[in-house]
């Protein structure tokens, strides 16, 4: 590891100033709950044809996630945040840890779990958790039933998320890191794709191989939270 942090004391060099005037990209999934792969098992289609099937498995994944919080992984993400010119953070983790942990610059490509809409009017709402819902779950203003604004399998992202993006890679980044993901949505590996066109640096941090480990330029083949924990504190302290 002592390489890696040599390397990137190269990428970013240790003078405050010009860590402040950084630009990153990260593409994080830092807990390994797993919950967007289950989510995404959830055909959209189901939730129109049988909402009380689907809002059963929905609150059965929930139950199991409920309690769970955000790790030091998402704690360092959420610091960077202030230390940094730009940093935006692109997550296809349902589970909004990123918030919860302070992150606002966050594009939560799937969306949230805990955010709620309603299938025929303009209602929204959060929840904390599914404990004190019926399923399936109404909505308090017109006969419809909510569903989470999550993207369920067959659904199209979010057409403002993915513009938001675009807006973002057109800003340009000076550093792009992927952090915990094995980037097997396109649009996960895609900017550690480009990276390599615009001649920028790319991190990996990620005990398993993924679709971009062969055109990162620092691989870092560990898990996410100690090793964020760890690259931060050097980079505090300068060591
Ligand atoms: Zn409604």
């Amino acid at each position: 590891m002592q390489d890696a942090f040599e390397n990137l004391r190269g990428l970013l060099g240790w003078a405050p100033d010009r860590i402040a005037a950084v630009a990153i990209l990260v593409l994080a999934v830092v807990i390994a709950l797993g919950l967007h792969a289950v989510i995404l098992a959830v055909a959209g289609r189901m939730l129109r044809q049988r909402p009380e099937l689907t809002w059963k498995y929905l609150s059965q994944v929930e139950r199991d996630c409920r309690g769970a919080r955000h790790n030091r992984g998402h704690a360092v993400l959420a610091e960077m945040e202030a230390h940094f010119e730009r940093m935006w953070l692109l997550t296809q983790n349902v589970d909004g840890f990123h918030r919860q942990a302070g992150s606002r610059r966050v594009i939560d490509i799937h969306g949230d779990l805990h955010d709620l809409l309603c299938l025929r009017c303009a209602h929204r709402e959060r929840v904390k958790d599914y404990q004190h819902l019926e399923f399936p779950p109404r909505c308090p203003h017109c006969p419809g039933l909510l569903r989470p604004d999550v993207v369920l399998f067959g659904e199209l992202l979010p057409a403002e998320k993915v513009a938001q993006l675009m807006q973002e890679l057109d800003q340009g980044f000076d550093v792009i890191l992927t952090i915990g993901t094995t980037s097997v949505f396109p649009y996960i590996a895609e900017p550690v794709r480009m990276a390599q066109q615009w001649r920028i640096p790319t991190v990996e941090i990620n005990p398993g191989r993924s679709e971009v480990s062969h055109c990162v330029e620092i691989r870092l083949p560990l898990r996410a939270a100690v090793t964020l924990d760890a690259i931060w504190t050097r980079f505090r302290t300068r060591a």
